[in-house]
């Protein structure tokens, strides 16, 4: 037997599902280059680090797969390949040991993303693989070639054995990820949901008083409702609207009622911790004569709060009224704000186009991992694990369909040159003259 070269496979997408997929070939002897549009790798990934890096998450696994709503059974395959376990052992083996916060959400102790990110590409380079930077992915020749546009012009790349493609979603595009893949793809009759914005404000047209003194002001300790889901936490009012933890996780169905064209109304719970007799205890047990905002603030509203209770309406005179009121106060959303400053993207390649190796049935040798897959996940460390064990994934499903070729490859010679071989394949030796 002669020894195997190694089998050449293309990454395009620098981004921590590429990055994991590369240390996974690289380690088993396969040539990996990853090519990235931007100088740097991992830009968005940096970014996710600006405000407190969180990996995963330390739900348990059945609350933890149901934050992917519809594409939870499909993801929880992915997530068994590699779990939040195997997330922060893999993070303690770039000396990035990890800590729970009180929130459950799980962080690298720095905090940010960059010392794992420079420890990781050291190791990725150690094992070999090659990076080619400014290398902006346009699709691909007539007989699979790989096409790049860089600053030195267009660039060809023979047809690897393998291509995995981890292009990212759609937020924050001036971080490298900009969907144009979605047409690319398309175009070779891929099924391709429309990306949207996900985990992304809800807009709001606040009065002038309420932008001018409580822009930018948070909102804590509420619980925010819209069609039967409440999520409790905290809110950023904005000029536009509202930002924050609490909006980010109704994303999904605040972006499924705005598509039915009616208005959308959600609630807020503005003392979601009182029950509302205790609250109608509170107004009234004010003294006579003292001020509504007063009565309000001794009920336990912060000024932004009662800002907000007041752009409801006139308010009811009546406590038991106005505590039902402070519990569900309604707000109407237009809207929500863009893909420009989404954490992440909604949509994208159709589950069901995808095979059991993350493999493009469409197109064979094409495999896919991240956030450019149709699933979508509330913040919490949740998207960055999918990313994580979507790319592990696909770097099995890489290996799998190369090892298959290579078997189909060499029974098809093995068959060639029974064949062609005059004395096994005809025993008369009456066709051999002609080979
Ligand atoms: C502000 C912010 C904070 C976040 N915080 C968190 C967090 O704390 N926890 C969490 O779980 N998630 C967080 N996320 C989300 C998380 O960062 C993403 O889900 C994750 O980075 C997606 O990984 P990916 O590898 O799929 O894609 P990306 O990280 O987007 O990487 C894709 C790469 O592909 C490159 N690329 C795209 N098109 C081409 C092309 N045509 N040719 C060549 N290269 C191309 C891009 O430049 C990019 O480098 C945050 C996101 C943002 C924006």
């Amino acid at each position: 037997m002669t020894e195997q070269s190694p089998k050449q496979i293309a990454i395009i997408g620098g981004g921590p599902a590429g990055l994991i997929a590369a240390e996974r070939l690289s380690a088993h002897g396969h040539g990996v280059t990853v090519y990235e549009r931007m100088p740097t790798l991992g830009r968005k990934f940096l970014m996710a680090g600006r405000g407190g890096l969180n990996l995963t998450h330390s739900d348990d696994r059945d609350a933890f797969m149901a934050r992917y709503r519809e594409a939870s059974g499909w993801m929880s395959s992915w997530l068994e390949v590699f779990t939040p376990a195997d997330l922060c052992a893999w993070a303690e083996s770039l000396d990035q040991a990890t800590f729970v916060g009180s929130s459950g959400r799980v962080f690298p102790q720095a905090m940010k993303a960059s010392p794992l990110l420079r420890a990781w590409i050291a190791r990725l380079k150690a094992q070999g693989v090659q990076f080619r930077m400014r290398h902006q992915w346009t699709g691909w020749g007539e007989s699979g070639e790989l096409l790049f546009n860089t600053p030195d012009g267009d660039v060809v790349i023979d047809k690897p054995d393998a291509v995995l493609l981890a292009l990212g979603g759609a937020s924050w595009p001036k971080l490298g990820s900009d969907g144009g893949w979605a047409e690319l793809l398309r175009a070779r009759g891929v099924e391709v949901e429309d990306l949207a914005a996900a985990n992304c404000g809800a807009q709001i047209a606040w009065s002038e008083i309420m932008k001018s003194r409580f822009a930018g002001q948070p909102l804590k300790t509420i619980a925010i409702s819209l069609n039967g889901e409440t999520v409790r936490g905290e809110a950023m009012i904005s000029e536009y609207g509202l930002e924050g933890g609490a909006v980010y996780a109704l994303s999904t169905p605040i972006r499924k009622a705005l598509a039915t064209g009616y208005p959308v109304t959600a609630t807020i719970d503005l003392r979601p911790n009182h029950r509302i007799a205790e609250v109608t205890e509170r107004i009234a047990s004010a003294k006579k004569g003292q001020s509504l905002a007063n009565t309000l603030r001794k009920a336990g509203l912060s000024p932004q709060a009662i800002g907000l209770l007041r752009e409801s309406g006139s308010l009811p005179t009546e406590p038991a009224d106005l505590a039902r009121r402070i519990k569900a106060t309604p707000v109407t959303i237009t809207g929500q704000t863009g893909l420009d400053r989404a954490i992440s993207s909604a949509g994208g390649i159709a589950r069901d186009g995808l095979d059991i190796g993350l493999m493009i049935k469409a197109l064979p040798g094409v495999f896919v991992a991240g956030e450019m897959i149709d699933w979508e996940a509330p913040t919490g460390g949740y998207l960055l694990q999918a990313c994580f064990s979507t790319g592990v994934a696909a770097a099995r499903g890489i290996e799998v369909w190369m090892g298959l070729q290579t078997k189909a490859a060499e029974s098809s010679s093995e068959a060639l040159s029974a064949e062609s071989s005059p004395d096994e394949a005809d025993p008369d030796n009456t066709s051999g003259a002609t080979h």
